[in-house]
């Protein structure tokens, strides 16, 4: 068997609305992938860039096979959440990984998926 990942997933949110990085001030867009940090009740949003996210891709929910697989191989992976207003709690987006991970998970599975981030 081979070597589990003892730590479950960190989270990082793609945004309900728009907000401002809290680091460089860019522009946050509906939908980007931001990390939180709560400081004094209020939470603060880092953009992608500075969260050191910007390296890793978004596989998006909905193939649980290059999922796993993608998993298995990315050193690092977050799960990607969005508050959703009518259930009123997290619902997941998709998974943040190395792009190496999605192309290794890819390969195995034999599975191409249909639109890639970094692919544009
Ligand atoms: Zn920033």
């Amino acid at each position: 068997m081979s070597e589990r990942k003892a730590e479950k997933d960190k989270v990082v949110y793609a945004l309900s609305s728009p907000s401002r990085c809290h680091n460089c001030d860019r522009r946050l867009d509906i939908g980007e992938i931001v990390k939180l940090r709560e400081e004094n009740d209020d939470k603060e949003a880092y953009c992608r860039t500075c969260s050191q996210l910007d390296k890793l891709e978004m596989l998006p929910a909905g193939n649980a096979v290059i999922t796993r697989l993608a998993r298995k191989y990315s050193s690092v992976s977050f799960a990607i959440v969005k508050w959703s207003e009518i259930w009123k709690c997290y619902e997941r987006q998709g998974t943040l990984v190395e792009p190496a991970a999605i192309d290794k998970a890819e390969s195995e599975s034999g599975i191409k998926l249909a639109k890639r981030e970094h692919c544009k």
